[in-house]
């Protein structure tokens, strides 16, 4: 290809740049109306009671954990086929890190793995206090599944939805937070809809909404309803915690907006260039395609094909030395060095290890054109016969 296609993109109209100007404008730089403005419509939109706005879904993701009460001695589980941070935001707590296989098909947190784990770990007594599932590529997970569990075994939901923003499960929206506390969403311009850094956290109930406010900005309130004592006047504020300045910008708000108002366009033309994905590549028999499940309603971050282990580095080197920009979801969080000292080690789990040693992310975006996309699979096809 003559120009270089990222695997992902993001897409910015004329609205966007409008609305940011108008921002850039105004009497507001930070926490002023946009902020609000975007947390409605992304509360409206998922059909949430409380959504928070933060500077990235890292921070929203130690956010969750920490109004949670992870803390030192607890453990926290997600998936090993995710990005580092939906882990490491929970070693910030200080707390323990654990994962849980993915099922082969989806990609996702396996619910029999988690069963399983679970057993185990009531018997050394080890029980997870918040199990985090992350909704792989925009699908999401089996969520009524790992809420049953979380009954019997007393843990916490947080999703990390951030693929997902725009996705269903059971017909209802991801975010809703129908079967979790906390869903979490990052804006990266990679992701669904973006806000250049960003991410938020959706929530249904008030007490942990309380406490994610609080967080976000200092653990400071100017609510006297919330302070020790009554208020010393209206310059007066009390630090009730310790916070951290997780805010994001009104500037970035105003995009994250204007983005808004096209996610159910960005989230067709992906299910568009997913099926033609499927159908152009589907005699290809050393190439597995991802599977979508019918409870679920992709937002399709992602298109992850797994091909012959031997053969992945060969099509992904003659793929980049073609302008194709893949990449490769996830390396498996415990094989990175810095999780050695917890003793994790290739072979814990397997599926993930298998599933990343096959895979690669071709470029799944609003702007890929049908053009991008035939040449895109015309060289895969090359690169499979080399
Ligand atoms: C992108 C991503 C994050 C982190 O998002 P940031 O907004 O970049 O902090 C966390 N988890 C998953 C699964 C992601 O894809």
């Amino acid at each position: 290809m003559s120009k270089f296609i990222p695997y992902g993109k993001q897409s910015i109209s004329q609205d966007d740049i409008d609305a940011v100007l108008n921002t850039l404008q105004s009497d507001w730089l930070t926490q002023g109306p946009a902020i609000l403005n975007f947390e409605n419509a992304l509360m409206m939109r998922c059909e949430a009671n409380f959504a928070y706005v933060v500077c990235n879904a890292t921070a929203a993701l130690h956010l969750a954990y920490l109004t949670l009460g992870v803390d030192k001695g607890d453990w926290v589980w997600t998936s090993p086929n995710t990005f580092l941070a939906t882990a490491n935001a929970a070693l910030m707590c200080g707390a323990s890190v654990d994962f849980v296989d993915i099922c082969p098909q989806t990609y996702n947190m396996s619910v029999e793995a988690l069963e399983k784990k679970l057993i185990q770990a009531e018997k050394n007594n080890t029980l997870p206090k918040v199990v985090v599932p992350v909704h792989f590529a925009g699908q999401s997970c089996d969520m009524q599944k790992i809420h049953a569990l979380s009954r019997k075994y007393h843990f916490n939901i947080v999703e990390d939805a951030s693929h997902a923003i725009g996705g269903k499960y059971l017909n209802k929206p991801v975010g809703s937070c129908q079967y979790s506390d906390i869903a979490v969403f990052s804006f990266h311009p990679v992701k669904i809809i973006t806000t250049g850094e960003g991410g938020a956290l959706l929530t249904n109930n008030e007490k942990l909404a309380e406490k994610i406010a609080l967080l976000r900005c200092h653990g400071m309130t100017r609510n006297e309803e919330l302070m020790t004592h009554s208020s010393e006047g209206s310059w007066y504020y009390q630090m009730l915690s310790l916070g951290y300045n997780y805010r994001i910008t009104d500037l970035q708000c105003a995009l994250g907006l204007s983005q808004m108002s096209r996610i159910d366009q960005f989230i067709q033309k992906r299910h568009q260039l997913q099926k033609r994905y499927d159908e152009l590549l589907s005699g290809l028999h050393e190439v597995t395609l991802p599977h979508q499940s019918k409870e679920a309603y992709s937002a399709l971050h992602l298109y992850p094909v797994l091909v012959p282990v031997e053969k992945r580095k060969i099509i992904f080197d003659y793929l980049k030395s073609k302008n194709i920009g893949v990449n490769v979801h996830y390396i498996p969080v415990h094989t990175q060095p810095y999780y050695k000292r917890f003793g994790f080690k290739w072979g814990d789990f397997p599926i993930s290890e298998n599933y990343y040693s096959r895979e690669i992310s071709l470029p799944l975006f609003y702007g890929l054109t049908e053009e991008d996309q035939d040449g895109i699979v015309n060289l895969l096809k090359e690169s499979l016969v080399l």
